[in-house]
């Protein structure tokens, strides 16, 4: 693997890539990944993501001062109350300055709310109290079963110890961290797990100012990875179904609204720079990734370029994809 670290001298903007930097999606809520790269090897992961990834070439690091300058000059652009989600596509906790992150983040206007998405492997108690002292809000855990071989096996990696998992969730929801335990549903291999695991929210207390679970549906990624025997429900069979039915047996609310639970609202986004179809000049700066695919930067943004055969100098793309400015081009 390549390793990439971006840092303000590098020329790589902060925006325009889903594997660093910002995310803005025109809430209140600003997505802040700090590096990509993954301890776990879950067979079901949207990213195709970890050590025996099969399409992922290369890791970044972003520097935390540039990290941190970025959001200062965005933050203030979303409007008061906004909630800084640190969900790099990866393992967060594999950013070794994340408590430093936290309390930066927590102390930059206007941020009122700082949560971070985590497997759960890299927390202990001393970096649960490095956590908790920089004033993280909430920690989102991935956890999918409760069963030992089964978590194992959806963690991917022989070395996954879910006891040392379901521990560090306990003192998470002990500590002043709110805990959130947010499982992928996949029909056919975990059903039997979902109740047990809306048990262990209750029993540890998850969940005090925010929502004790988030459960998730699986869904089938381009780049992503497909367990053997899931079958992917369609969001009403996931919502009339499947959570009604959990909702039914816990008295729990399962089904969750943005605004309601989180206090996440509609907020202006950061201007595009680019219109879908449009033709533009990069300057390719790293390497993407996936394989096959360069970095190009342009008008302060990063174009993820695919298919792209040149490791530096200028390209000329078409921009196929702008959403949420996030951007890719194709050489053309
Ligand atoms: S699902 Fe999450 S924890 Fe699992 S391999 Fe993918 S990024 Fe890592």
């Amino acid at each position: 693997m390549t390793h990439v670290r971006i840092t303000e001298d590098s020329g790589i903007p902060l925006v325009g890539s889903l594997y660093f930097g910002i995310i803005d999606r025109g809430t209140s809520l600003l997505q802040v990944r700090p590096s990509c790269g993954c301890n776990l090897n879950c067979p079901f992961c949207s990213v195709d993501a970890g050590p025996c990834s099969t399409t992922r070439a290369t890791t970044y690091e972003v520097e935390l001062e540039y990290l941190l300058s970025a959001i200062e000059e965005i933050a203030p652009f979303k409007g008061p109350g906004v909630e800084c989600h640190i969900d790099s596509p990866g393992e967060p906790l594999l950013y070794s300055r994340l408590p430093e992150l936290v309390k930066a983040l927590k102390s930059t206007d206007p941020v009122t709310v700082v949560s971070l998405q985590t497997n759960g492997t890299l927390l202990d108690d001393i970096k649960i109290t490095a956590l908790a002292k920089a004033g993280l809000d909430r920690v989102n855990l991935s956890l999918h079963a409760v069963d030992p071989m089964l978590a194992r096996e959806l963690a991917g990696v022989d070395e996954y110890d879910i006891n040392k998992v379901m521990g560090a969730a306990m003192a998470v929801a002990k500590s002043s961290i709110d805990l959130l335990i947010a499982p992928v549903y996949m029909p056919g291999i975990n059903d039997a797990e979902i109740p047990k695991l809306i048990d262990f929210a209750k029993a540890c207390d998850a969940g005090k100012r925010f929502p004790p679970l988030g459960i998730q549906k699986f869904e089938r990624y381009k780049y992503g990875r497909t367990p053997k025997g899931v079958k992917v429900q369609s969001w009403w069979q996931f919502f009339n179904r499947s959570i009604k039915e959990w909702e039914k047996a816990s008295g729990l609310c399962l089904r969750l609204d943005p605004n309601r639970d989180f206090g996440t609202f509609r907020r202006p986004s950061l201007p595009q720079v680019f219109k879908k179809g449009e033709k533009a000049t990069v300057e390719i700066m790293a390497p993407g990734w996936i394989h096959g695919e360069m970095l190009g930067i342009a008008r302060n943004r990063v174009i993820s370029v695919y298919g792209c055969d040149k490791s530096s100098g200028q390209v000329r793309v078409r921009i196929v994809a702008t959403k949420n400015n996030i951007y890719i081009g194709v050489p053309i």
